[in-house]
C-alpha cells in the first residue's frame, strides 16, 4: 500500500497534464477509436489481444465492412469470419467471436453487457479489456493496466508491485486509477497506451524528447 501514499496529488496531476498535453498532436488514429461504439472496441478488443495495432487495423476494417453491427454479428458465419482473419493467424480467434455472439444471445439478450461482471463472463474478456470496453465503449472511468503501463509507472513515478504477478496487483490496479483525470479519462486511457508505444518505450526510451522527462525518476537517476 505504500506506493499509494509515496505520491503527492502534485505528482499525479502533473502526470495527468503531461500526459494529457502530449494527446493534442500524438494520438494515434485507428478505426475502432472512430465513431466509437461498444460493439466496435468489443470486437477491436479480441483483435488486439497479443496483436500489434498496424496488424489488425486492415482486418478490422474488412471484418467491420462484413458485420458492421451488433445484429450483423449475432449471425456471424465462422467461415466468413475465418477468411477475413486467416491472414493474421487470428483463426483461433473465429471460435471465441462465435462463443462470443451465442454467449451474447443467450445470456444477454442479444445486447452487450454495460457493468464489469458481466463483461468478464464473456468468453475471453479479461479485467484489462472489461475495463477497457467501459471506457472507451461506454465512456466510463475505468483504469487499464498492462506490461506497457507497468513499466512505465515504475519508470516515471517509481511505482511498482511487490508481487510476483504485477499484471494482477490490486495497489497498481488502484494506483492506476487514482491517474484518472476527472474529465478526459478516455483520452487519458488512448495517451498512455500509445505514450507507452511511442515514447516510453521497453528498449531506447526517448527519454530525450519525453515531455515528462523533468519528473521522470528514471530519466533523473541517468542524468
Ligand atoms: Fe519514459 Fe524516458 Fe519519458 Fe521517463 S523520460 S517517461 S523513461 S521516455
Amino acid at each position: 500500500m505504500e506506493e499509494l501514499v509515496e505520491y503527492s496529488n502534485n505528482n499525479i496531476e502533473q502526470f495527468q497534464k503531461l500526459i494529457l498535453k502530449w494527446t493534442t498532436d500524438n494520438l494515434k488514429i485507428y478505426p475502432w477509436r472512430e465513431k466509437r461504439t461498444p460493439y466496435k472496441v468489443l470486437i477491436s478488443e479480441y483483435f488486439l489481444t497479443r496483436t500489434k495495432a498496424h496488424q489488425v487495423e486492415p482486418i478490422f476494417i474488412k471484418f467491420i465492412e462484413k458485420y458492421p453491427s451488433l445484429e450483423s454479428f449475432l449471425e456471424l458465419e465462422t467461415e466468413i469470419a475465418r477468411s477475413i482473419m486467416n491472414s493474421l493467424g487470428l483463426h483461433k480467434r473465429v471460435e471465441m467471436l462465435k462463443k462470443l455472439s451465442e454467449q451474447l444471445q443467450q445470456n444477454y439478450i442479444n445486447k452487450i453487457p454495460d457493468n464489469f461482471k458481466d463483461l468478464k463472463s464473456l468468453m475471453g474478456i479479461g479485467k484489462y479489456s472489461a475495463n477497457a470496453i467501459l471506457c472507451f465503449g461506454f465512456n466510463n472511468k475505468r483504469p487499464l493496466l498492462d506490461a506497457n503501463l507497468i513499466r512505465l509507472y515504475k519508470r516515471v513515478l517509481n511505482v511498482t508491485s511487490k508481487t510476483k504477478t504485477p499484471k494482477t496487483d490490486k495497489y497498481l490496479w488502484e494506483f492506476s486509477e487514482k491517474l484518472l483525470p476527472e474529465k478526459d479519462y478516455v483520452i487519458f486511457n488512448y495517451g498512455i497506451l500509445d505514450f507507452c508505444i511511442e515514447i516510453c518505450t521497453p528498449k531506447n526510451p526517448k527519454c530525450e524528447n519525453c515531455l515528462l522527462n523533468q519528473m521522470c525518476n528514471y530519466y533523473n537517476s541517468k542524468n
